[in-house]
């Protein structure tokens, strides 16, 4: 038995430098996710010895993995939330070998967990039970890239980082970019419609992403790989597979349109009094830098000041209320740069940034993403958080946290908020020294009732994933919901793709 687990997850910041950080923040394992959210197993197959004799004769014997330690990882989410009880991970490494998978799988009636990089925040990337995970780690070929039209091709296991680097050689950059780049998937981006920090700039997803191929629960490849920009014919079935966190099918390829590699690069960093404030410095900046605005994150004292000290980071101005992250992309140095820094004097005189800096110094603005980017990991440290990640109408954006500081008083080590104003979407943490049912009891659903009634989202960017199901009705109508189990009903009539994730047991 497994007591124990020690792993590591490289997270890459935005100027490509590794930030090695522990991955779970003590050594204890999660409670099983079942026993911890009390979820009865649904009537599916149960491996046996013979179908793992059947899948190492696709795969050969090292890509299926038995090996409890082997397949622990696997098991585990990154946030050390939960935790299934997985026996086998297959790690195909061609649509069709996924195809065979799933047929026989589907025949069988043997559930599966399609898997990225695990970076997922809702515990959709791991099993509940004993599905087999399919991991798209050795399916990371990169396939082509028309460096006049900006389309590239690749495989759904090629990490986010490493196509970045493909592309910036090139002259172009991926339109996404997350903390986690240097481990996530590009398929997992798909299949959670991943924003991130340059969707202010570049558009979600289903703009983006031009065609995918994925297989369908049945084995049959859907192919609607095309990269052009415009092809109207007929429903656009691309959007199935976008955001639908491996419930309506497997993602194995995808073509995504590249933008052009900005010319310059400017980074400020800004100390506010008070979220007015800052809203009125986004309005500000959308009206003053324009074309050239490509970021716009805010975070308040306690997610910077939490991060520093906790990761011993350094923040390279003093403390403030609130600080904005202001980044553009251009194409002519001296101009964006002088256009950064005449905002920035502006809103000094005018009082709506208390102390600045403004850089397009790599070392420097690489200290400066370093230090927002690992908000996300800071609270893992010594304790448990809980992760809420809302989209709430601008004016009440900041709203839920002193809301919630209120309802658990001394129960939380923290409330923090932070985010990416320019999408309305806030993260919220809440930390604690562990993972407790009766903070949990006071979080949920207290916080989806409050987006409801806020007009907000429950889900901004994240997905539903396994944590979120119950919830989904504070977002969604009974007549979509409708059609997304009639959806599923027909991509997946057997249910063995990702189950216990996004549909509720009931609609
Ligand atoms: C430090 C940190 C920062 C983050 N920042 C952001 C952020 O700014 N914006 C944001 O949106 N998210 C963010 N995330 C969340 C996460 O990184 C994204 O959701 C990411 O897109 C997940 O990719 P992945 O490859 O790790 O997928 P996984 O975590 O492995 O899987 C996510 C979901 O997609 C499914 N899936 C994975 N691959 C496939 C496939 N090929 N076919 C079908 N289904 C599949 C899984 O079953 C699961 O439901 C962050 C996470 C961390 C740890």
């Amino acid at each position: 038995m497994i007591k124990s687990l020690a792993s590591f997850v490289k997270l890459v910041n935005k100027n490509n430098v590794f930030l090695e950080q522990v991955r779970y923040a003590s050594q204890a394992l999660p409670q099983l996710s079942s026993e911890k959210y009390n979820i009865h197993r649904k009537d599916f197959g149960r491996i046996e010895s013979s179908d793992v004799d059947y899948f190492r004769s696709v795969l050969g014997q090292d890509r299926v993995l038995t090996e409890e330690s082997d397949v622990l990882p696997y098991n585990v989410d990154w946030i050390k939330n939960c935790r299934g009880q997985s026996k086998a991970v297959l790690k195909p490494k061609s649509t069709e070998e996924v195809s065979t998978i799933l047929k026989y799988c589907n025949e069988r009636k043997l559930a599966v967990c399609p898997q990225g990089g695990n970076t997922g925040l809702v515990g959709g990337s791991v099993p509940v039970f004993d599905e087999i995970v399919i991991s798209f780690s050795l399916m990371n070929k990169i396939i082509d890239l028309d460096d006049l039209s900006g389309a590239l091709v690749c495989e759904a296991g090629c990490v986010l980082e490493n196509l970045d680097n493909y592309v910036r050689e090139r002259g172009l950059i991926m339109p996404l970019d997350l903390g986690a780049k240097g481990t996530c998937h590009i398929g997992g981006n798909a299949s959670t419609n991943a924003g991130g920090l340059r969707l202010l700039r570049y558009g979600n997803l289903h703009g983006s992403i031009l065609g995918v191929e994925a297989v369908k629960a049945d084995g049959t490849v859907i192919d609607c790989l095309r990269s052009l920009k415009k092809d109207n014919t007929g429903y656009h079935l691309k959007h199935l597979f976008i955001g639908s966190e491996g419930t309506l099918g497997l993602v194995t390829k995808v073509a995504i349109h590249c933008p052009v590699l900005p010319k310059s690069v400017n980074l400020g960093f800004f100390g506010v009094k008070n979220f007015e404030n800052v809203l009125k410095l986004y309005k500000s900046a959308k009206s003053k830098l324009g074309e050239i605005l490509s970021a716009f994150e805010m975070a308040d004292f306690d997610s910077i000041n939490f991060t520093a000290k906790n990761l011993k980071l350094p923040n390279p101005i003093s403390d403030y209320p609130f600080y904005v992250l202001v980044e553009t992309h251009g194409s002519e140095e001296t101009h964006d740069g002088e256009k950064l820094t005449r905002f920035l004097t502006n809103e000094m005189e005018s009082g709506l940034i208390l102390d600045g800096t403004v850089t397009s110094e790599p070392a420097k603005m690489q200290t400066i993403w370093n230090l927002r980017e690992s908000i996300a990991a800071a609270g893992l440290v010594g304790g448990y958080v809980f992760k809420y990640d809302v989209s709430i109408p601008l004016k009440n954006y900041y709203d839920l946290v002193p809301i919630l500081k209120k309802r658990l008083g001394d129960k939380a080590t923290k409330v923090f908020g932070y985010g990416h104003v320019g999408d309305g979407n806030i993260h919220i943490n809440v930390t604690v020294p562990q993972y407790t049912k009766e903070v949990s009891s006071m979080l949920e659903p207290f916080i989806f009732e409050e987006v409801s009634k806020l007009n907000g989202s429950i889900s901004a960017e994240h997905g539903i994933g396994f944590r979120k199901p119950k919830y989904i009705h504070y977002s969604k109508d009974q007549s979509a919901l409708g059609l997304m189990k009639d959806l599923k009903q027909l991509m997946d009539p057997n249910g063995i793709l990702n189950p216990y994730k996004v549909l509720p047991d009931h609609i």
